[in-house]
C-alpha cells in the first residue's frame, strides 16, 4: 500500500519505536528478558499503595465514571489546572493563571506539538530547526516532527572526573542560534546521561532563547517538584519565553498519559487548538488521580522523600556494581544526577554500541544503543557509537544480574 510522504516518515524504523517495542517485549518476557532498557519507572511499593488508595476513593465516591463518562476541553481537565497553578504559584511565585498550563496525553505528545508549531517550513519559505545544544538528547524526539532534516544538535564539552566519571557541558562557544532556529530545546535532568545543566547553562540558554525571539523548552520529565528525581543542585525555572514540559509518568504513572505544559498564553491557545483537532481532549484520569496529591501538595512530599531517596540509592547501588565488575579503565560513567539512567562510556569500544546492544540481547539483556541519543548531530564522531543507556530502576536483582552480564561482555571485549 502506498503511503504519503507523512505516512512513508512516520512507518520507517525508529529508534523510538525499537525502543518501545523492546520495552514491551521485556515487559512479556516477565523472568527471561532483562529490562534494563526503557524508560518505565520503579514500581515503588509506597507510591502504588498511595495510588491504589487514590484509585479506590475515586472508585467509591463515583467521581471515576464522571471522569470517565465526560470529556473535558481541549486543554485538559480544568479541576487539575487550578490545582498546577495554586502549587506553582505557592511554591515558585511564578504568578501563573489557568492560561498558563495545559495539559496534553504525556509529554511526548507535547513535543510532538511543539517542534512542529515551532520548527519546519514557514510561510515565507524559511525552514526552522529545533536546536538541542547538548547532544547526546532523549531518544524521543528523533523522529517527531512531520518535516525531515527538523533539528540540529551541537556536541558537548567533556570533562573527565575523579573515580571513573565524567560531565557533559553546552559548548557555548560552538553554539550558533540564528534566525533558522525556531526553539532551544534541553531536558533537564537529561535523559539519557543523568545530567542536569546548571543554572549557569539555563541562565545563558534563556538569554540566547530572548535575544532571538525564540522560545527555551525544558523537558522537565525527571526535574522538580516533581517527580524530583535529581540528585544535583538546580534551581527550577520559567518565564514568559520558557515552556516547561512536566508528566506524571516518573512519578509512577506512565499508563496515564499526563503531560503538563505551563507557557505564555498564546502558545497555550495554539497547542490546545492542535489538541482540539488531534486529540478532541487530552485523557482525564491522570489528572483525577492525582488531584488530591496536588492540592494537599503531598505530591511534592512523595517526590521529596519517597521517589527521590529511592532513586539516588539505585543509582549509587548500580554504580558500585558496574565499577566492581568492569575491570577496562576505558569504561566511564557519566555522573549521575539525576533521571533512572546511566549512560556508559566504552571508549574505543572494539565494536559498536549497537553491535553490542544485539549482543546483549540474543544473551537476555537489554540496554539502549547510545547512537540513538544525538538527533541533530549530522558530523561523524566515534564517541556516539562508544555509549550505552542502562536503566536502574528495576529490581535489584535483575539490575545485578544485567550488570554481571554487561560486564562479562566488555571484560571479554576487552580482553
Ligand atoms: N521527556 C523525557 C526526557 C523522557 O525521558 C520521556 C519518557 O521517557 C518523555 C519526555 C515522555 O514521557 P511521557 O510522554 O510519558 O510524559
Amino acid at each position: 500500500m502506498p503511503y504519503s510522504i507523512f505516512g512513508n516518515k512516520f512507518t520507517q524504523h525508529s529508534g523510538i519505536n525499537e525502543l518501545m517495542d523492546d520495552l514491551n517485549e521485556g515487559v512479556k518476557g516477565g523472568d527471561d528478558i532483562l529490562m534494563l532498557g526503557g524508560g518505565n519507572p520503579a514500581a515503588i511499593p509506597q507510591i502504588q499503595t498511595r495510588l491504589t488508595q487514590l484509585m479506590q476513593a475515586l472508585l467509591n465516591e463515583g467521581k471515576l465514571i464522571d471522569t470517565l463518562a465526560n470529556y473535558d476541553g481541549p486543554q485538559g481537565k480544568n479541576s487539575f489546572i487550578e490545582a498546577l497553578v495554586d502549587l506553582f504559584n505557592d511554591i515558585y511565585d511564578w504568578q501563573l493563571t489557568s492560561e498558563n498550563i495545559m495539559l496534553t496525553n504525556g509529554s511526548q505528545n507535547a513535543f510532538f506539538y511543539l517542534f512542529n508549531l515551532l520548527g519546519g517550513n514557514f510561510s515565507d519559505d524559511k525552514k526552522k530547526k529545533i536546536l538541542f545544544p547538548l547532544a547526546p538528547e532523549y531518544i524521543g524526539y528523533a523522529d517527531a516532527s512531520v518535516s525531515e532534516d527538523a533539528f540540529v544538535a551541537v556536541r558537548p564539552k567533556i570533562t573527565e572526573l575523579e573515580n571513573g566519571f565524567f560531565k557533559y557541558n553546552i559548548d557555548f562557544d560552538a553554539l550558533k542560534v540564528d534566525q533558522n532556529i525556531g526553539a532551544i530545546c534541553v531536558s533537564r535532568p537529561t535523559n539519557p546521561t543523568g545530567n542536569v545543566l546548571t543554572d549557569q547553562e539555563i541562565a545563558h540558554l534563556d538569554r540566547l532563547a530572548r535575544e532571538n525571539n525564540i522560545p527555551l523548552i525544558i523537558d522537565n520529565a525527571y526535574g522538580t517538584p516533581f517527580p524530583n528525581m535529581i540528585f544535583a543542585e538546580a534551581t527550577p525555572f520559567w518565564n514568559e519565553n520558557t515552556i516547561l514540559c512536566l508528566s506524571l509518568s516518573k512519578l509512577g504513572l506512565p499508563g496515564a498519559r499526563c503531560g503538563i505544559v505551563i507557557a505564555n498564553p498564546d502558545i497555550i491557545k495554539a497547542m490546545s487548538n492542535l489538541s482540539g483537532i488531534m486529540a478532541l481532549s487530552p485523557g482525564g484520569i491522570g489528572p483525577e488521580i492525582a488531584l488530591p496529591l496536588v492540592k494537599t501538595k503531598e505530591i511534592i512530599k512523595l517526590s521529596d522523600e519517597v521517589i527521590k531517596p529511592f532513586y539516588q540509592g539505585k543509582s549509587e547501588k548500580a554504580i558500585a556494581l558496574l565499577q566492581a565488575k568492569i575491570s577496562t579503565p576505558n569504561f566511564k560513567i557519566h555522573k549521575s544526577e539525576g533521571a533512572l539512567f546511566l549512560w556508559l562510556w566504552f571508549k574505543e569500544l572494539p565494536i559498536s554500541s549497537n553491535e553490542l546492544y544485539k549482543l546483549l540481547k540474543k544473551k537476555g539483556l537489554l540496554i539502549v544503543s547510545g547512537h540513538y541519543f544525538f538527533p541533530g548531530l549530522d558530523q561523524e564522531w566515534q564517541h556516539t557509537q562508544e555509549c550505552i543507556r542502562l536503566n536502574y530502576a528495576q529490581d535489584d536483582l535483575v539490575v545485578e544480574r544485567g550488570i554481571t552480564i554487561l560486564a562479562d561482555t566488555i571484560n571479554e571485549l576487552y580482553a
